[in-house]
């Protein structure tokens, strides 16, 4: 036998001593980046785990009592399009059947830390593994508040609130009560109340507590009502120390977006690097630096700038990735390149489906192949985003695109 042929059967069982990763056979199947994050989530979820039990100060939960199950966040074509509402990243159910549930798009979009992610969902799961029925006590903003704590990604909820236009005008209001439903905007508030635990020194004690099964006042050493007012104003004081002069050039971007005042928002977007180039605001006015090119007419200079934002690290965390895409895919179109504008589309369509503009895109993906002359294909978009969102504001164009051509009535 052959050296090489020697090591195969040996190579083999080496192979399936490794945990596989969850089962898949969606549209990303083959995607490059799908595979190299499947390779690694086994070790991943380990060291989540691993780590997560450590900090919570209990047992990690045994080999295979956190089952990790891979999905699309999109249905497949057949079933048309549906936005994606849910969260990203999801753990659920209870000892000895605790599920956490991955979606490839966010697996591969680049929006994710992904070990990040797991870090966090990980708190969540071995919560459920301890506390078992006694989990479902402990309010919401405790569960996400130490999944942000313990994952390290506060300051990452703290820049998503500062940098969000839904808050820009008193960020510190995003600081609702407790008493209000749980929402996206209120991890960094969860954040926030655990971080005053620790500030003020009982961090552990109330992980101890809260581990053992004890209920939250007890855990907390006060009231709940007494611990929320110390809470909250250390949390909005922290916002608005953090929010900085920086976010009032923010908000005057932000504002020269909303009112159309392109020549302002390109004077200002220029300004702003200049003079805070290492803010967490800096992320974000890329984006806006190419969407007043854009709607200023200057699709060339929009592109250099899209291409310019997109190539640094931090573009594609921001809440404007995914719209970043369909300014490329406008400049493009305005640029007569369909089959380029085509591209940034269907990366829209396909990796982003809880964005925004998800609607948009799928109309823009058909319009582009339509221009492209990809008649055939462009229908099926068309056609599958028009019984998708019929009130959409494209469909109009959409339904005369697809119209059959009038035959000409003959003069008598
Ligand atoms: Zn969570």
């Amino acid at each position: 036998m052959a050296p090489a042929a020697r090591l195969l059967p040996l190579l083999l069982s080496l192979f399936a001593l490794l945990p596989a990763g969850p089962p898949y056979a969606g549209p990303f199947k083959d995607d490059p980046r799908l595979k190299t994050v499947l390779a690694a989530l086994p070790a991943w979820k380990a060291a989540a785990l691993a780590d997560a039990a450590r900090r919570l100060g209990v047992p990690a939960p045994p080999e295979g009592a956190v089952t990790l199950v891979l999905r699309d966040a999109a249905p497949p074509p057949a079933g048309g399009y549906r936005m994606f509402e849910g969260a990203q990243f999801r753990t659920s159910g209870k000892p000895p059947k605790i599920v956490l549930t991955l979606y490839a798009e966010f697996l591969i979009n680049g929006r994710f830390d992904v070990p990040a992610e797991l870090a966090h969902e990980a708190v969540h799961a071995v919560m459920r593994h301890t506390l078992a029925t006694g989990h479902d006590r402990v309010p919401e903003w405790v569960r996400e508040g130490l999944a942000v704590h313990l994952a390290g990604q506060g300051e990452e909820r703290i820049d998503a609130l500062l940098t969000a236009p839904d808050h820009a005008e008193s960020p510190a209001d995003a600081i609702r009560p407790l008493a209000e439903r749980h929402g996206l905007a209120d991890y960094a508030r969860d954040f926030l109340f655990v971080e005053h635990l620790r500030r003020v020194g009982r961090f552990e004690a109330f992980v101890r507590e809260l581990m053992a099964g004890r209920g939250l006042e007890q855990a907390l050493g006060e009231p709940v009502d007494t611990f929320e007012t110390a809470a909250r104003a250390f949390a909005r004081a922290e916002i608005t120390a953090r929010a900085g002069e920086a976010h009032e050039a923010y908000r005057a971007i932000l504002r020269a977006s909303r009112d159309r005042r392109w020549e302002e928002l390109a004077q200002f977007t220029a300004e702003f690097p200049r003079d805070r180039p290492s803010t967490r605001y800096a992320a974000v006015v890329g984006y806006f630096a190419a969407k007043a090119a854009l709607f200023a007419g200057k699709e060339a200079e929009a592109l250099l700038s899209l291409e310019a934002w997109r190539a640094t690290p931090e573009a594609a965390r921001t809440w404007c990735f995914d719209d970043g895409l369909l300014l490329a895919g406008r400049a493009l179109m305005r640029e007569r390149r369909p089959d380029e504008a085509a591209v940034q589309f269907e990366r829209a369509v396909r990796e982003f489906p809880d964005s925004q503009g998800f609607d948009t895109a799928a109309y823009d993906w058909g319009f582009a192949l339509a221009a492209a002359g990809r008649k055939e294909r462009a229908t099926e978009l068309l056609q599958r985003a028009l019984a998708s969102f019929p009130a959409h504001k494209s469909a109009v164009r959409a339904r005369k695109l697809l119209q059959p051509a009038v035959p000409a009535v003959p003069h008598k």
